[in-house]
Formats: structure tokens, C-alpha cells, sequence
């Protein structure tokens, strides 16, 4: 099948992991992996892991990622990590606005915009995350909160910037619950964050922004998520703590790439 956005699939390994934890999961995930370059494949380790993985990932197509970052270069932020420092370990992709954050640490689209800006300033790729949860859904909301966070997370967005941003559909009642979209929910989702994109982009750039799918992907259902025309690849929590799983799931992308 070919789709000409290629895939990424990204491990958001959360607060999991000392460091020397994580050089032996990202060991094992470049073992498990390969050395292919037909899927992205990104780790997200925690702050104080990205050093060391860093340098475990040298040598290898695997990417770097962090799970958040301040807007503000420096300042009197105390236990806060700007973009320059995420960069200064090579850090391609930084994920923002994840539901974790706006629920548990009151994280506005404002600010979360403010994030995104500084990102780009930096050389630094977001992975905007977006997502109702299940009241939401429950009460028919859901397009008009993905169209919210949309928005409000891409304020004042240079379209140049806009082509290589990555966006997570995750539905927060999706998250760590083993309940997944059905394909079809999460394809539905995925066009109109396309078409809220061609809104604001234009239809050329919205073409070439990848839009993952995040919430309990699986080996046993990445396939078929990932085969849908706007899913373009996967935020993976759980499953991204283990090589051989993530690997599956990287694989699943890969083998559909290949058809
Ligand atoms: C996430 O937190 O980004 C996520 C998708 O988690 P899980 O895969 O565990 O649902």
C-alpha cells in the first residue's frame, strides 16, 4: 500500500525508567528494530535518560524524542528544561500538550502553543497531542475539542514549519485502558484533523503533516489501525516499554509500507 507520508512510530516511555534502564530498553529496541529506514522510529525517554540514550541511539536510524519542555529559553522556571537543552542531546521530536498534562498539570492550548513556538525556534519537531475524553465523546463533542486544541495549539504557525509538525489523535479514554478506537472512529477523526489542517494550511501542507494514532496500540491492532488512509503512525505508551512489542508494532508499519 503506498502512502506517501511516511510512517512514524513513537515510544512515549513516560515516568518509567532510570537511566541506565533506558540505555538497555533502547539497546534492545535498535537490536529489534534494525537498521531500516522506511519507518521513523522515535524514543521518548524520560529527562534524565537522554543523555544516555542519546548516545546509545549514535549510531543507529532511531530518533530521539522528549515527553515536554518549558516555552521560556531560561529563567526562574525551577525543575524546567527549555528546547536549547533538549537540542544540546540531539533531541529531534518533543511531545506537547499530552492529555497526562492538560489534566494533570492544567496545561492551556495557549500554553501549549507557546510550547509549539518555541519548539520550531529551535529545531525541534512537535508531536501535538489532541484527544476528547469519554464525556466528551459521550455527549457528541468530540471533533469540535480535537478542532479546539487544533487551533489553539497552532496559533501564529509559519506554514513552512507546519509540513513537518506531528500530530497524536489520542482519546484520552483510549490511554493505558487497553480500549481501543476502532479503526474506523479513529479514521474519522484523523480526516477532519486533515481537513482542520487544509483550513489552515492549505491542502499541500496538510498532506504532508503525519497524524498518529495513540491510545492502546498494539501488535495485536496496529495493523489495522496504521492501514487507514489518515493514520500515519503511533504514539505507543505501554507497549513502547517493551523491545519486542514496539518492534511488532514498527514492523506492522513496515510490512504495510512494503505492500
Ligand atoms: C500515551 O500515553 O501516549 C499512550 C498512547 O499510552 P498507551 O499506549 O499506554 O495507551
Amino acid at each position: 500500500m503506498e502512502k506517501h507520508r511516511k510512517y512514524i512510530i513513537a515510544g512515549n516511555w513516560k515516568l518509567n525508567k532510570t537511566a541506565g534502564e533506558s540505555v538497555e530498553l533502547s539497546e534492545s529496541v535498535v537490536k529489534e528494530v534494525g537498521d531500516q529506514s522506511n519507518v521513523e522510529v522515535v524514543l521518548c525517554p524520560p529527562f534524565t535518560s537522554l543523555d544516555a540514550v542519546s548516545t546509545a541511539l549514535e549510531d543507529s536510524p532511531v530518533k530521539l524524542g522528549a515527553q515536554n519542555m518549558h516555552p521560556s529559553a531560561s529563567g526562574a522556571y525551577t525543575g524546567e528544561i527549555s528546547a536549547e537543552m533538549l537540542r544540546y542531546f540531539y533531541a529531534t521530536y518533543v511531545i506537547l500538550g499530552h492529555s497526562e498534562r492538560r489534566k494533570q498539570f492544567q496545561e492551556s492550548d495557549a500554553f501549549i502553543n507557546e510550547k509549539v513556538l518555541a519548539a520550531f525556534a529551535n529545531n525541534l519537531k512537535p508531536i501535538l497531542c489532541v484527544g476528547e475524553t469519554l464525556e466528551q465523546r459521550e455527549a457528541d463533542q468530540t471533533l469540535e475539542v480535537v478542532d479546539t486544541q487544533i487551533r489553539g495549539g497552532l496559533v501564529n504557525l509559519p506554514e513552512k514549519d507546519a509540513e513537518t509538525l506531528v500530530i497524536a489523535y489520542e482519546p484520552v479514554w483510549a490511554i493505558g485502558t487497553g480500549k481501543t478506537a476502532t479503526p474506523e472512529m479513529a479514521q474519522e477523526v484523523h480526516a477532519s484533523i486533515r481537513n482542520i489542517l487544509t483550513d489552515l494550511f492549505g491542502d499541500e501542507v496538510a498532506q504532508k503533516v503525519r497524524i498518529q494514532y495513540g491510545g492502546s496500540m498494539n501488535p495485536g491492532n496496529a495493523k489495522e489501525l496504521l492501514f487507514q488512509p489518515d493514520i500515519d503512525g503511533g504514539l505507543i505508551g505501554g507497549a513502547a516499554l517493551d523491545a519486542k512489542s514496539f518492534a511488532e508494532i514498527v514492523n506492522a508499519a513496515r510490512a504495510l509500507e512494503e505492500e
